[in-house]
């Protein structure tokens, strides 16, 4: 997110069309700290206020319509207020919010989760994907007595301590203030170099490799499968365990996440987003003897040595176990991700066409569900970053479509009828920034 603010066309256009939100923004920052409540939501001059939303649009408080691509950043695969979803949280909220105790929906939750990932033997549920990757690193550094994890450059795994190391450039600092050395001392970032790995590996301290397995950003750096194939190989080798962070990929890439479609057996899954059908969730999963480490057991040493601890006000809450375990069950035919898949192909090779019609080397890509574009002729983790990337999500804001960090996610919902006007909207926004003289 760049603030380069312009006062060209594209800048006239979206503040004339949106004094509410301008106005709205000017009073959240009198409260929110940084003026929103998540990073990426930051946007120059001010971003936009929603007040509704439906099927694959939605509306804000100046009444502009947007197709949206941030999909609930990533976990609405059915899109907004589906009924499937809806019905399922809105039954639970009547019956309660939280019972503070067991309840069989955690159960049939969990069990669905472990039908469709064949190496999710035992389950633990969280609040969000930040903290099931910390807990998946807990887990390894407990099960194998070792300290260090290796991740790779660029490779996102949300905000905790561990996972600040090696996002953004200069790769060397961390992606926020106050880490300290001892916590970013213990994980290593490295490019995706099975070498690399490898030479990390022997030295016989790494208790887990983590990897967004399309690559980094949900794929904007795209990662052969055959990478992760090496190194399921390579951790076999080490007794290093293997870490699939699936919080995108999971159930939006198969029915199965990544690791089915391309058939890498993972010792350990994070999952969010799509697991808890659109409400806050998330899944540590992984082998039963890994998992095994949650067991309460009678044995001495066990509990302070042995045992991984894991409490969480919100583990499990049953409105989230009720729309994931529908919506889990909605998407398990595929039928789902076969539209959707044939949906986003047609979108990316379309976008691609315009990009050519108007010759500024831009290019679109993505898999499955999801694109990304970049202006750079090659895929880049800030493709649409500098000014003339913030100059075209801005416009693409003032003609009506809302992407996230430069691409973007389909659902269910999404139609010919949302394509074509995504189409427009691209070639009107691509004259306007080129106008503002931001295309070379
Ligand atoms: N891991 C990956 C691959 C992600 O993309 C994200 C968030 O987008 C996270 C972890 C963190 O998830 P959350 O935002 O739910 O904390």
């Amino acid at each position: 997110m760049t603030d380069q603010a312009t006062s060209g066309v594209v800048e006239q256009a979206y503040r004339a069309e949106r004094r509410a939100s301008a106005a709205l923004y000017e009073r959240g920052r009198q409260v929110l700290a940084g003026g929103v409540t998540h990073d990426t939501r930051h946007q120059t001059p001010f971003p936009i206020m929603i007040t509704r939303a439906q099927g694959a649009r939605k509306w804000d408080v100046d009444g502009n319509e947007y197709v949206d691509y941030t999909m609930g950043h990533g976990a609405l695969i059915l899109g907004h207020v589906h009924p499937v979803a809806t019905q399922a949280a809105t039954e639970q909220l009547q019956r309660g919010t939280h019972f503070g105790a067991s309840h069989e929906l955690e159960i049939a939750w969990a069990e669905q989760i472990c039908k469709l990932i064949p190496s999710a033997e035992l389950v633990r549920f969280h609040s969000s994907g930040t903290e099931a990757t910390h807990m998946a690193m807990r887990l390894a550094r407990a099960h194998t007595g070792r300290d260090r994890i290796v991740k790779f450059d660029y490779h996102f795994h949300g905000w905790h301590d561990y996972a600040t190391v090696g996002v953004e450039d200069p790769l060397e600092i961390p992606s926020s203030a106050g880490v300290p050395e001892a916590a970013r001392s213990t994980v290593t970032s490295i490019p995706t170099e099975l070498d690399r790995v490898r030479a990390e590996l022997a030295k016989g301290d790494v208790a887990a490799v983590i990897v967004e397995p399309t690559g980094a950003s949900w794929g904007a750096l795209p990662l052969d499968p055959s990478f992760v194939h090496g190194l399921r190989e390579l951790c076999n080798e080490h007794d290093t365990l293997l870490i699939l962070d699936e919080v995108v990929t999971g159930f939006r890439i198969s029915p199965g996440g990544f690791q089915v479609k391309h058939g890498v057996t993972p010792d350990l899954t994070t999952m969010a987003k799509i697991v808890a059908g659109g409400l806050p969730g998330a899944v540590t999963t992984g082998k039963a003897e890994i998992m095994q480490r949650f067991d309460f057991r009678a044995e001495e040493g066990w509990d302070r040595g042995g045992r991984v601890g894991h409490p969480g006000t919100f583990n499990a809450n049953p409105v989230s176990a009720a729309a994931g375990r529908a919506v889990l069950e909605f998407i398990e035919d595929g039928a789902v991700h076969e539209r959707i898949d044939a949906m986003a192909a047609r979108l990316r090779s379309e976008l691609q066409a315009v990009f050519d019609r108007h010759d500024v080397g831009g290019v679109v890509y993505g898999e499955a569900s999801y694109w990304h574009m970049s202006l750079t002729g090659e895929p880049a983790k800030k493709g649409v970053g500098g000014p003339a990337g913030a100059a075209l999500v801005r416009s693409l804001l003032a003609h009506g479509v809302q992407l996230i960090a430069g691409g973007g996610f389909l659902s269910v919902a999404h139609s010919d009828a949302d394509i074509d006007r995504t189409i427009d909207a691209f070639d009107a926004a691509l004259t306007d920034v080129a106008q503002d003289g931001h295309l070379g």
